[in-house]
């Protein structure tokens, strides 16, 4: 299975059976308004690497790099959005946070809260103006 780092280059994660559907469109609908706000390039990682994310423990440039970033808020949130529809698969070191941290950041969150952070994220960081709210999975 594939993810994609705050840079854009996809990587191989182990792959685990898949979250239900209808939290997979939930949180792939909110990633896809954080991309469409181009957040990324907006990255103070955007040219360390790929090894800075997942070479173990995180380098001193990317701590020093996530201290300072101005999208830390959306690329956290969108790091628990893209790892909530690998059904718990978590790899890398995302806004200063490793895969421990996150699963507890995670723990117990409907696929509708975390969309919702991801939004509140957007306006947070100044990407986007007004949230968009999303439904709840039935
Ligand atoms: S918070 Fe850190 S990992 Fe995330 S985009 Fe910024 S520098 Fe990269």
């Amino acid at each position: 299975m594939q993810t994609t780092t705050p840079a854009g280059d996809d990587v191989e994660v182990e792959s685990l059976p898949d979250a239900p559907l209808s939290n997979v469109t939930i949180l792939t609908g909110a990633m896809a308004r954080a991309d469409r706000a181009r957040w990324a390039e907006y990255a103070s990682c955007a040219n360390l690497g790929n090894d800075a994310w997942f070479n173990g423990r995180p380098t001193k440039r990317l701590r020093e790099a996530c201290e300072a970033c101005p999208v830390h808020n959306t690329c956290l949130a969108y790091a628990l959005c893209n790892e909530a529809t690998l059904a718990g698969c978590r790899a890398g070191f995302w806004a200063g946070t490793l895969p421990g941290a996150r699963d507890a950041l995670a723990r117990g969150r409907s696929a509708s809260d975390l969309a919702m952070s991801l939004c509140d994220a957007l306006v947070e960081d100044g990407l986007i103006r007004t949230p968009q709210r999303h439904q709840s999975a039935s």
